[in-house]
Formats: structure tokens, sequence, C-alpha cells
């Protein structure tokens, strides 16, 4: 995997360079809507730490700072409103999942029904 790169548009969110829609901010994580909403909501949530993607992340981070992101995605999404009908979170995690942007996040996808687990395109078989 590449080293971390600082040039990545979420690293200037992080450090306030580049304005968010944010929906949460601690000392450790930061939430956000996305700028191309997939469903009606779309919220991107990130450790400020450096780290490239899930791969990374799950293997270098201090385990508490681990268990509080992923309790953190838990909470946002229920302060959203979206547990009670249901909604996705996915990672993307290099070439093959199409990540764009290499500062790990996950995507809390909800508020309507969202179908298959992947949208249906020619690849998927
Ligand atoms: P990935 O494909 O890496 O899992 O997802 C990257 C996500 O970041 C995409 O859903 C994309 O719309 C979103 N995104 C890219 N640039 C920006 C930005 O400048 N601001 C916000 N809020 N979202 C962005």
């Amino acid at each position: 995997m590449p080293a971390y790169n600082q040039d990545n548009i979420f690293h200037k969110i992080i450090n306030g360079h580049i304005d968010c829609d944010k929906v949460y901010e601690d000392e450790h994580v930061i939430a956000f809507n996305d700028i191309q909403p997939a469903a009606p909501v779309h919220v991107l949530v990130l450790p400020k730490g450096e780290y490239c993607s899930l791969d990374d992340f799950a293997n270098d981070a201090p385990a508490d700072v681990v268990a509080h992101f992923f309790k953190k995605v838990r909470d946002i999404a229920n302060d959203l409103g979206l547990s009670e009908e249901g909604y996705r979170v996915i990672a993307n995690h290099g070439a093959n999942a199409s990540q764009t942007v290499h500062h790990f996040h996950m995507h809390i996808l909800g508020g309507r029904l969202l179908g298959g687990l992947i949208a249906g395109d020619a690849l998927n078989r």
C-alpha cells in the first residue's frame, strides 16, 4: 500500500483548509456530508489520524482509537435517526473498490431503501 499522502482532500478538510458541511467532530473523529450524496443521508466519518484506508487504520491505530471510531459511526447513524429504518456503512479499500480519497473514511448511507449490496453494473458477476 502506498504511504499516506497529505495532499488529499480529507486531510485539508480535517485541518480546516477546505470547508465541509460538518455533522460531528471530536478530538479523534470528524464527520461531514458527502459532496455528492448517493442517498438522502450520506455522511462520511473519518479518523483524524493519517491512515489511507481500513487496512492500515485497523492495523496501526491504537485499539482505543479504533474502538472509539466505530462507536462514533454507530452514534452518528443513531443521531441521524437512521437506526430504526436501517442504514449501510461502506469502507472502500484500494482499486477494486474504487477508493478515490486515500484517507480512511466510512460512508453512512440511509434515508431510503438501498437495494442490493452492490449497485447493478456489468461487473457485478
Ligand atoms: P471513496 O470512493 O474514496 O470511498 O469516497 C470518497 C467520497 O468523498 C465520495 O463519495 C465523494 O463524493 C466524496 N468527496 C470527494 N471530495 C469531497 C469534498 O471535497 N467534500 C466532501 N464533503 N466530500 C467529498
